[in-house]
């Protein structure tokens, strides 16, 4: 009986422990900066939006279309203090 108790008091440490882990990420991620752009499908012609991370300056990746699955090329040019340009390419 008295290790049962024992136990639960441990687990209740450990739950206030991520807890405090959370509060941390959270105040990570706001001083990252992201930003919703919307973007055409090349394929299929639907949008949708992307997050893209406007502190890189300039970059690319490959995505899949949500709607068509198709792979879309992004090319993402952020300049400081100006909209991000969003292309999105047949890949
Ligand atoms: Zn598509």
């Amino acid at each position: 009986m008295i290790t049962v108790l024992a136990r639960g008091h441990f687990s209740v440490i450990g739950l206030d422990s991520s807890f405090a882990n959370f509060a941390i990420c959270d105040q990570m991620s706001s001083r990252v900066n992201t930003e919703e752009i919307e973007v055409e499908c090349p394929f299929c012609g639907e949008t949708f939006s992307i997050v893209v991370d406007t502190s890189i300056e300039s970059q690319q990746y490959v995505e899949d279309c949500y709607v068509c699955c198709r792979p879309i090329l992004f090319r993402v040019n952020c300049a400081e203090n100006e909209e991000p340009q969003v292309n999105a390419e047949r890949s």
